[in-house]
């Protein structure tokens, strides 16, 4: 099966002097949402402008549907929405995808077959008629993405359609994905926002500074990964101890963060005689829970090994692509 991405060693600096993409190698799957995440400087957008044929890279080798990055033709079977896109003030969301349907080449009467139903896609046809400079941010997003698919593409490049959007849009947006990919397109979502990729991704690939740290299914991602938190209220003196000590038993070494005692193992029957132990030294439980890494967990270590490697031994500070900011994660599955 070809793939639907297929980059290996992408590199970019711009003006000689900023490293956006310092060899990223990256895959999608047909039929897949794959979603993009990494901080603010990541080098996401960079890296879709290429595959866009917007920014020229130094280095780049792979494929996008089958066909050499750089190939216009392909881009015929790409739907893209930029960030902070702007439409005409002037229009209405009904003649914004008509003008971008004909510059895509769309033939006018498939056009205007299929723009009442991209706007009923998402949930836009009662506003057709009304100007775009009416709209919230969430219902330009969503007029933006109808905007993506209007020369019905294989793939849908989306960067950051979520971005300024209240939790209804995102929601609303979600769906849209969700509905994307029933129809069988592959769609590769950018976002700095974790929980929209979490909800909806089939795989995902985690940048930092230029570079993919983790790809692939979330499932993937935290495999082998499950542990058990202990949350303490009361700590009397050496029931930690004590508690490592009955963890150690059973082969498990512990780690403390503030009040809470987490266990790397997915096994119920191992944690007993933890908690045997804790209630013996007299500690109070407060909660016991399993606990599978979210992709906020999975970021932050990715941001940590990034940070230590710079910092080990001799290391250089390295060209600096933006801040390593921890992202949002605006509630959501877990
Ligand atoms: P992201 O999409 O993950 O926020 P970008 O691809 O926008 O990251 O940016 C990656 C890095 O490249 C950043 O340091 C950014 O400042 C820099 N950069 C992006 N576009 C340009 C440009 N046109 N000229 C110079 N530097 C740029």
């Amino acid at each position: 099966m070809t793939l639907t991405l297929d980059l290996h060693d992408v590199k970019k600096t711009y003006r000689g002097k900023i490293p956006a993409l310092r060899g990223v190698s990256m895959q999608v799957h047909p039929g897949e949402v794959f979603g993009l995440l990494g901080p603010n400087g990541a080098g996401k957008s960079t890296l879709v402008k290429i595959m866009m044929t917007v920014v020229k890279p130094d280095v780049v080798h792979g494929t996008m549907l089958g066909k050499p990055i750089g190939d216009k033709n392909t881009l015929r079977r790409v739907g893209y929405l930029p960030e902070h896109h702007r439409f005409p003030e002037y229009m209405t969301g009904e003649q914004v995808l008509d003008y971008f349907g004909a510059l895509a080449d769309v033939p006018r009467d498939v056009r205007w077959k299929r723009i009442p139903e991209l706007l009923e896609l998402v949930s836009m046809r009662e506003w057709a008629t009304t100007k775009v400079t009416q709209y919230s941010k969430g219902m330009r997003q969503r007029v933006g993405i109808a905007q993506a698919l209007i020369s019905d593409p294989d793939l849908v490049l989306l960067d950051e359609p979520t971005d300024g959007v209240d939790p209804e849009g995102r929601r609303d947006i979600r769906n849209v994905l969700a509905e994307l990919k029933q129809r069988g397109k592959s769609v590769m979502v950018n976002s700095h926002i974790l929980s929209e990729l979490e909800m909806v991704c089939d795989r995902v690939a985690i940048m930092v500074q230029g570079q993919v740290a983790k790809q692939g299914t979330i499932q993937q991602l935290t495999e082998g990964r499950n542990q058990y938190d202990i949350e303490l209220a009361q700590v009397p003196q050496g029931a930690i101890e004590s508690a490592h000590a009955a963890a150690a038993e059973r082969g498990l070494v512990p780690t403390l963060s503030g009040m809470t005692l987490s266990f790397p193992t997915s096994d119920p029957v191992l944690v007993q005689p933890v908690i045997d132990s804790l209630r013996q030294s007299g500690a109070v439980i407060k909660t016991v829970r399993q606990h599978r890494p979210t992709l906020e967990d999975l970021f932050m270590e990715a941001i940590v090994d990034e940070q230590g490697r710079k910092r080990g031994p001799g290391a250089k500070r390295a060209g600096v692509v933006g801040e390593a900011k921890p992202m949002r994660h605006e509630g959501g599955a877990r």
